[in-house]
């Protein structure tokens, strides 16, 4: 019997979180640990993100950490974190080393070939738009991206796999969210006319588009530049942000029909007392239906082939 898009089983709404690792609980490095995050608690199973977690496995709900430095030396940076964790392929091994923040040139094949939304693509799921980037970038972002022929891991993903890449008028009709969340830096820094909007919000727009697709993705990169920053004010800003996203997501989300994925490319943020990225394990978070199966999850290898399996699997139990 054909599948209607509609009926589709299982939702993934995967939310990537840049540079966010597991650290110390010491509230003097780790903002995660002196501010005050509730929801972050909530989807850590009660209890704050730090590296001496208790884990969480339960069928509907995992809490553990996975590696980000992929056996290869040095500190791990977002072009290859990013290329392994969206193909399931070891990319710093293929670059020979930890590189970034764009794209390494030995691993664009990969991406091209086999980033989760191709991988996804290649499921043949019957819908029309089976993998979904919430992410709207401003005009500015394609000038300057097309210019260079520079590109992130996500936005080439996306162009290699022909998925759309929201802008603007996807904005204006909420079905997109700005890398920011709340919209106010494209109005004040950009100049861009829309109007701001709150976490809450902005996470119903989430909500939305991840029930309308079997797979999406949402980008946060503000947690990454925070840690660079070395600032706790920005760090307490960006994580209280994601706190109030997560929080109606949390409301929201049907849990018998989605998953909630939350993970990182590497450390950062989590160890103010540095200006680098750190050797930290990063979180994953699975929430909601088929959560267990991210509960073998190792590195940040383990995480696509996850997501293809819980969606291969969902899809076809309902075929039978
Ligand atoms: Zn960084």
């Amino acid at each position: 019997m054909p599948l209607n898009g509609a009926q589709l089983p299982l939702h993934i709404l995967f939310v990537f979180l840049d540079g966010i690792g597991l650290g110390e609980k010491n509230q003097e490095t780790n903002p995660l640990i002196k501010f005050d995050l509730p929801h972050f608690n909530i989807l850590a199973g009660n209890q704050p993100w730090s590296d001496s977690f208790r884990p969480v496995d339960s069928e509907s709900h995992v809490f553990t950490s996975i590696d980000a430095t992929l056996g290869i030396p040095g500190l791990p940076q977002s072009g290859t974190g990013q290329a392994t964790l969206f193909t399931g392929t070891n990319c710093a091994e293929t670059a020979g080393k930890h590189f970034g923040p764009y794209p390494h040139s030995k691993t664009k094949p990969i991406i091209a070939e086999s980033s989760i939304f191709q991988q996804v693509n290649q499921l043949q799921l019957d819908h029309p738009e089976p993998a979904a980037f919430a992410n709207a970038y401003p005009p500015q972002f394609f000038e300057a991206a097309k210019a260079r022929n520079r590109w992130t891991v996500t936005t080439l993903s996306c162009i290699e796999a022909e998925i759309k890449i929201r802008t603007l008028d996807d904005l204006k009709v909420n079905k997109a969210l700005t890398a920011e969340i709340t919209r106010k830096a494209w109005r004040t820094r950009l100049s861009i006319p829309v109007d701001p909007i709150t976490e809450q919000t902005a996470a119903n727009h989430l909500h939305q588009i991840s029930a309308s697709h079997p797979f999406t993705l949402y980008e946060y990169y503000l947690t990454d530049k925070a840690g660079h920053s070395q600032s706790f004010p920005k760090a307490h800003r960006v994580l209280s942000a994601l706190d109030a996203l997560f929080g109606e997501l949390l409301r929201v989300i049907d849990i018998e029909q989605t998953l909630l994925l939350i993970t990182s490319d590497h450390g950062n943020i989590e160890d103010l007392s540095v200006k680098t990225h750190t050797f930290n394990r990063v979180p994953l978070i699975a929430y909601g239906k088929g959560a267990h199966l991210f509960r073998e999850a190792r590195s940040l290898t383990d995480v696509t082939p996850s997501i293809i399996s819980a969606l291969a699997t969902a899809n076809k139990s309902v075929r039978k």
